[in-house]
């Protein structure tokens, strides 16, 4: 009975652990790892075909996105998920699919373009997304279910996505019996629509995602009902649009609950009829999968409307923009609209459209509803560039830029604290903690252990652990991503000067950083120094 940790140690993305136990190999989450990542993986140490199960925890690709290339390469298990994360991946696997097979079509192009001979596949096609989803076997929360011999599992609702779960593992082996509770996504506390994070009282073993291990939301949860009625209003009086770039499942139906209740209660006098167009497929899609979803998904308050037969996310004005057709129609009308959009960071997608015919226009406003990165279009022009480039041509930022502070899908420190506080009837024996950046991982373990006394470590990728001895077989050591300069200097000196070149390099062009973040890349300069210095 062993747990291998894959992805997402110390790291935020590219969730997957292996439990091999009952003669079974068995997947907790297989994620993409996405932007920036400084540490290598370790491979999965079975081929595809040996994997038995994989136990998902919810739909954000950073937990699924890699499942179809399990596919690809011989998985033909079972893969068990609540109902509405098989509904989410049936669009999110072929969404990834498809953003696959168009970037690897357009390098091709430019590979031929550039008279080079490498050809670069897809590292999954839409075919393998589509088989992948027949191997879903859809799970109601709360009900045991069991996957073989040894093997039992429950689905608790974690309120971070709709659909999202924590997963119970009960696995017995010669009698002995072992629970091992895999967190997932903590979700954020009174998020509209889903419900908010249910506890789990027992466990032998947990592992704890930590995104927001170190931080604490505003204790003041701001009135975004008033805040965005306001944005609206005063962009609809200068007869202006408002773009919202938004993540096309979640936050775009939080959006449509926000704007339900402000077109109900009347609050935008200088267009109260106001059109919304929601413009992503993917978005759409993701819309109708909430409808279906919502007897065993919603909250109190929107299960309130849906007994009095109100849909919380529709009202008259919506307009749902599916061709490419519709979508251009959208900024041919003059009349001040919402227009909401993915991407969420405006990195690709229709959104970038809207950009283009909005973001040089002063009277439109463009308002940002979730995290910016460092690097994005979207942080660019929150961080107050004056030109934007789309689509080859360089356009005035002369719009209006509003964000709506404070919307997050994540429990913060607080609540990962309560959640583990949680475990009243057997508190955990060890706790791992996972799925934060690296030094948030370490110190929320540290928080962990000093302060409400549980056995905590922040395993890095390839540490094994015995489930039945409850000993580490293996604590790995981190291993660093070869970036370029890494792999063209051998000598060690000289990779530790190219590494402070590049440091300098950053802090040269980190004019665009917040004050917030120049601040805390001090603070980690300055730390590191104090450390090596001496
Ligand atoms: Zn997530
Ligand atoms: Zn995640």
């Amino acid at each position: 009975m062993k747990l291998t940790f894959i992805g997402a140690d110390h790291e935020v993305t590219g969730s997957c652990h292996l439990l091999s136990a009952c003669g079974k190999n068995i997947l907790i989450d297989y994620g993409m790892e996405q932007g920036k990542d400084y540490f290598e993986n370790v491979p999965i140490p079975v081929s595809a075909p040996e994997i038995d199960y994989v136990f998902l925890t919810h739909a954000h690709v950073d937990h699924s996105g890699n499942l179809p290339l399990l596919y690809a390469k011989g998985f033909r298990g079972k893969i068990y998920s609540t109902d509405a994360t098989c509904d989410l991946c049936n669009i999110m696997l072929r969404d990834c699919a498809h953003i696959q097979m168009q970037e690897a079509e357009w390098r091709n192009r430019k590979a031929k373009r550039n008279k080079e001979i490498t050809q670069m596949e897809p590292s999954y096609t839409m075919e393998d997304a589509e088989k992948t989803i027949k191997t879903f076997i859809p799970c109601r929360y709360g009900e045991e279910i069991d996957v073989c011999d040894g093997i039992k599992i429950r689905f608790t609702d974690i309120g971070h996505l709709l659909g999202s779960a924590s997963i119970e593992v009960w696995v017995t082996e010669k009698n002995v019996t072992k629970k091992i509770v895999f967190s997932g996504d903590i979700g954020n506390k009174a998020q509209p629509l889903i419900k908010d994070p249910h506890l789990t009282d027992s466990a032998d073993y947990v592992l704890i995602e930590s995104t927001y291990g170190d931080r604490l939301h505003s204790t003041e949860r701001p009135d975004y009902i008033k805040e965005l009625s306001e944005i609206l209003d005063r962009t609809f009086a200068r007869g202006g649009n408002v773009v919202i770039p938004s993540f096309a499942v979640g936050r775009t139906q939080e959006m449509l609950y926000f704007i339900r209740k402000i077109k109900k209660d009347g609050l935008v006098k200088s267009l109260p009829n106001f059109p919304v167009f929601v413009d992503s497929p993917l978005a759409v899609e993701a819309t109708e999968i909430f409808n279906d979803n919502r007897y065993e998904c919603y909250d109190e308050e929107a299960m309130e409307l849906v007994k009095k037969r109100i849909n919380p996310i529709t009202f008259p004005g919506l307009n749902l923009a599916i061709t490419t057709e519709e979508s251009r129609a959208i900024n041919e009308d003059p009349e001040p609209k919402v227009i909401i959009s993915a991407s969420g960071m405006c990195e690709a997608g229709r959104v970038r459209h809207h950009l283009k015919h909005n973001l040089w226009r002063e009277e439109c406003t463009i308002l940002f509803v979730g995290y910016q990165s460092i690097g994005t279009t979207g942080r660019a022009i929150i961080d107050g560039a004056e030109q934007i480039k789309l689509f080859g041509e360089t356009v005035d930022v002369k719009a209006d830029i509003c964000k709506l502070e404070g919307l997050s899908g994540h429990a913060d420190k607080n609540g990962l604290i309560e959640w583990m506080n949680g475990f009243t009837a057997k508190r955990p024996k060890k706790v791992f903690v996972v799925h934060g950046e690296d030094s948030v991982c370490s110190s929320f373990a540290k928080t962990l252990k000093d302060e409400y006394g549980f056995d905590a470590y922040a395993p890095y990728s390839g540490t094994e652990f015995d489930l039945i001895s409850g000993t580490f077989i293996k604590e790995a050591v981190p291993i660093p991503k070869k970036t370029k300069e890494a792999a063209l200097v051998s000598d060690v000196y000289a990779r530790l000067k190219a590494a402070g070149a590049r440091l300098i390099g950053i802090i040269a062009k980190s004019e665009g950083m917040t004050n917030k973040d120049k601040a805390k890349f001090a603070d980690q300069i300055i730390a590191l120094c104090e450390k090596w210095g001496k």
